[in-house]
């Protein structure tokens, strides 16, 4: 149980450990590898057993840092919490010189056009404000591989359900998705379905 053993690249690894993370969690240990993979993953975890590093370690390790265009995004209920991952995913991406945004409301549109437009590889952000950068086309889509809902039950019990099917139908048709939820209520399992193919479930 380290995070040596996972085949992660060295400047991910130097990220890890210098944020002060010296053992993965229990859902690190199981969730990295798959995610690592490419393969689509359900976690249902609290907060609080480390899902923010699984998926960002996972985003990590799997972006192209010579190509400047966005390649992952990561949805989150609310402007801290989308924030608060930003953060996470900077300091992570520290060694690898990972360009991260947060895209969420309550900020200047404008700023967020000018970040996006000067490049990013992966955008975090909430599902208003990025619905509005993908319609804009501020964020282009096309280069998009990897997308994760964090807290699904709670956008979904915030009424983003429509939001996060629009933001879907702008993806990439093959696409990795994470799924991060507390709880699995009807809604959150119509979109593991609709939009997940063959996930991996782990339960901590
Ligand atoms: P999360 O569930 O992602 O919100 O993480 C909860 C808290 O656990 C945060 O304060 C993290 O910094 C911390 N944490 C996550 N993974 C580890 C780890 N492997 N070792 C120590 N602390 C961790």
């Amino acid at each position: 149980d380290s995070f040596d053993a996972m085949g992660l690249q060295e400047n991910l690894l130097r990220g890890i450990y210098a944020y002060g993370f010296e053992r993965p969690s229990a859902i690190q240990q199981r969730g990295i590898v798959p995610f690592c993979k490419g393969l689509d993953v359900i976690q249902q975890a609290q907060s609080g057993t480390g899902k923010t590093a699984t998926f960002c370690s996972g985003i990590l390790q799997q972006l192209d840092y010579g190509l400047v265009q966005c390649q992952a995004l990561v949805l989150a209920p609310t402007r801290e919490l989308a924030q608060q991952i930003e953060k996470v995913m900077r300091a992570l991406g520290d060694f690898l010189g990972v360009k991260v945004h947060a895209c969420v409301g309550g900020t200047s549109v404008r700023e967020d056009q000018r970040i996006l437009q000067a490049g990013v590889h992966t955008v975090v952000g909430t599902p208003g404000r990025v619905f509005d950068m993908l319609r804009r086309q501020s964020l282009r889509s096309e280069c998009i591989k990897m997308f994760v809902l964090d807290e699904a039950d709670e956008m979904l019990s915030r009424g983003f359900k429509d939001q996060i099917y629009d933001i879907f139908q702008q993806l990439p048709g093959k696409i990795q998705v994470g799924v991060f939820s507390a709880t699995m209520p009807p809604e959150a399992l119509e979109i593991t379905r609709k939009f997940m193919n063959k996930p991996v479930r782990i339960l901590v």
